[in-house]
């Protein structure tokens, strides 16, 4: 403060500062009755500006003023990194995410993660059937029989049906012992997938497993931000469906921001454009290096507004790639064209897990196969169990989809 202040009069002995200059022209001005208003509607336009950059939000400023977007702006360059993404089947053991081939035609989630010493699993979907795939994959990585957290993001069947595995109770909550759950904090299903589910959950928590809302995960300081390891965390992001009644099941999604020194991944589970609005607006989010595409590359996922804010460099979709599960209509079917346009200013980083063969016959093969992001805090790499090829070259994409020219 010192220094600036002898500089600035340093420079006003040379040349008058401006203001002096503001002060001489007022002076004369004030002498007529034209300059007085000139003067008064001069500083109501000064007022009326300094109102507009501080108070008034924008829509094209993602719902915030001009403020607010200058200083997130500002912030998101200190998250900005340049680092090429490794395709050439490095996998860094540190930080380790696999988006799960699910052993059938249907869509749905399950991401296993590595973080340090952690074994964390998001979902168990799509089916009761898919306990098999998910546990052979856990057995293979995790020696101790022990996921230390386990995230359930929505009561949807192709996101919890493996957490019980139905009447045979050969899911994930009966296999393994369960560290701490973050769990849903709404839901309106009455659905027996959900029944099961909660069965399962309370078998959990009798075997010695914590339960949490991610609303209450939230609220806990000790819980809303997990050290997984050095410089690597797990966060529970806030949006307002953890409180507030949603139009479907899919806002109640719980949302994880994993961070690994400067990068990013983010989950987000089915939420849709109400929630991802939510959670622009109540989380500073950074640039992410990975997002996990919303609601499966549903149309009314990956919302512009959130597309803006994370700028992702990896999108993974867990889905059955053209399966006409959900609908007849082509272009809606995961992952949509709409998500393709969304996606595409900022990547061309697109894998899929699975691609449906015979709709008919719900027949289905590898896409991308289980697909693995790891980082070792540097570098990001990415391997997938059949092939490497992002969605814009492969022969479905040519055939279904057309990559905006505007991107
Ligand atoms: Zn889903
Ligand atoms: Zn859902």
């Amino acid at each position: 403060m010192a220094t600036k202040k002898s500089s600035s009069k340093k420079s006003s002995s040379k040349t008058p500062s401006v203001s002096k200059v503001v002060k001489k022209t007022v002076k004369k001005a004030s002498k007529t009755t034209g300059g007085i208003i000139a003067i008064t509607i001069g500083v109501f336009v000064l007022i009326a500006i300094v109102i507009v950059y501080f108070l008034v939000p924008f829509s094209f400023l993602d719902g915030k003023t001009f403020n607010e977007y200058m200083n997130k702006k500002e912030d998101h360059t200190s998250h900005h990194h340049a680092d090429p993404i490794s395709f050439n089947g490095d996998v860094y053991d540190d930080f380790k995410i696999n988006f799960l081939e699910l052993g059938n035609w249907y869509t749905g989630d399950s991401i296993f993660i590595k973080a340090g010493d952690n074994d964390i699993l998001i979902d168990a979907g799509s089916r009761y059937n898919s306990a098999q795939a998910i546990e052979d994959f856990i057995d293979a990585n995790c020696t101790d029989n022990k996921l230390e957290y386990v995230i359930a993001t929505h009561a949807h069947e192709d996101h919890i049906a493996g957490f019980s595995g139905g009447s045979s109770k050969n899911g994930i909550f009966y296999k393994y012992d369960i560290g701490t759950i973050i769990e849903f904090a709404k839901t309106d299903s009455t659905a027996a997938v959900y029944t099961n589910y909660v069965e399962a959950r309370n078998y959990a928590v009798s075997k010695g497993a914590k339960c949490y809302t991610a609303l209450q995960a939230y609220n806990d300081t000790t819980l809303r931000e997990i050290t997984l390891g050095t410089d690597m965390k797990m966060t529970t992001l806030y949006q307002k469906y953890y409180e507030t009644k949603a139009s479907g099941e899919n806002d109640y999604s719980v949302c994880t921001l994993f961070s690994y020194k400067e990068h990013h991944f983010l989950f987000t589970g089915d939420l849709e454009s109400a929630g991802e609005k939510s959670l622009v607006e109540k989380n500073n989010l950074p640039k992410v290096d990975l997002y996990k595409a919303g609601h499966h590359g549903s149309k009314t996922s990956s919302s512009k507004a959130l597309m803006q804010v994370i700028q992702p460099d990896v999108v993974c979709c867990c889905c059955c790639c053209g399966s006409d599960e959900y609908t007849k209509e082509n272009k809606n079917q995961f992952p949509t064209q709409d998500f393709i346009n969304r996606v595409a200013p900022y990547t061309e980083n697109i894998f899929v897990t699975t691609i449906s063969t015979d709709n008919a016959n719900k027949k289905y093969a590898s896409m991308n196969g289980t697909i693995c992001v790891s980082c070792d805090g540097t570098k990001i790499s990415v391997v997938c169990s059949n092939n490497n090829t992002i969605l814009k070259d492969t022969e479905w994409f040519k055939a279904n989809r057309t990559w905006p020219t505007t991107a």
